[in-house]
């Protein structure tokens, strides 16, 4: 699987709407202090389905709205729209045929400001958890170890045990199978 484009609307310092190819290999995103590298990955990690505002660095999951500057008006709405190209699909993923092959696939999620998050997988409404468990699949996601934030390699070098596992589950493509027993549990 493949992430193939980040659009992005009235997300934090993105108010206007911004595109961002990801061509194949790799991608360095370079700019200065503040111009808002980390909110781009932000972006990703809340698409797939991040519900911690915290790690979005803010108090409220709200927050991430633009907020506002001294010459632009807050907006009461945002929304991104992240592409992926050749996920693995599983049956019961909303707006996917089960046993489909699908080539091109866009996972989209809409704050609007006290009115909460609203997912759409291929347009078709869903579940923060069908997008969760849709990436997890795909060993990504918004608790992927594959998204390091600033300041966070310190604490994956001293991790305890138990999270250097999940880490390991995440890196062996399991954590999928994990969520979705978790999930049965609990019915
Ligand atoms: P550094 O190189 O220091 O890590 P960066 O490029 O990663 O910087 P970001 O942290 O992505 O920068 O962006 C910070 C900017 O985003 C700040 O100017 C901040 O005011 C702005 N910002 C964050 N949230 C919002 C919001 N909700 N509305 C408007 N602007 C916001
Ligand atoms: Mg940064």
């Amino acid at each position: 699987m493949q992430f193939t484009k980040l659009r992005i609307s009235g997300f934090k310092s993105f108010v206007d709407p911004t595109e961002l190819v990801i061509e194949p290999g790799m991608t360095g995103i370079v700019g200065p202090n503040g111009c808002g590298k980390s909110n781009l990955v932000e972006a990703l990690r809340w698409a797939m389905g991040e519900t911690s505002a915290k790690k979005m660095r803010g108090e409220d999951m709200d927050d991430v709205i633009f907020g506002g500057t001294a010459t632009r008006p807050a907006r009461n709405l945002c929304e991104v729209v992240l592409h992926l190209d050749s996920p693995n699909l599983t049956a019961g993923t909303p707006g996917v045929k089960p046993d489909s092959v699908q080539a091109e696939m866009e996972i989209s999620r809409k704050l609007e400001r006290g009115a909460g998050s609203d997912y759409r997988i291929n347009g078709r409404p869903a579940r923060a958890r069908d997008v969760q468990l849709l990436l997890a699949d795909n060993a990504s996601g918004a608790h992927s170890p594959a998204l390091v934030s600033q300041g966070r390699v310190g604490a994956l070098i001293n991790a305890k045990p138990g999270d250097r596992r999940q880490l390991l589950e995440e890196a062996a493509g399991i954590t999928g199978l994990h969520s979705r027993r978790h999930e049965a549990e609990l019915k």
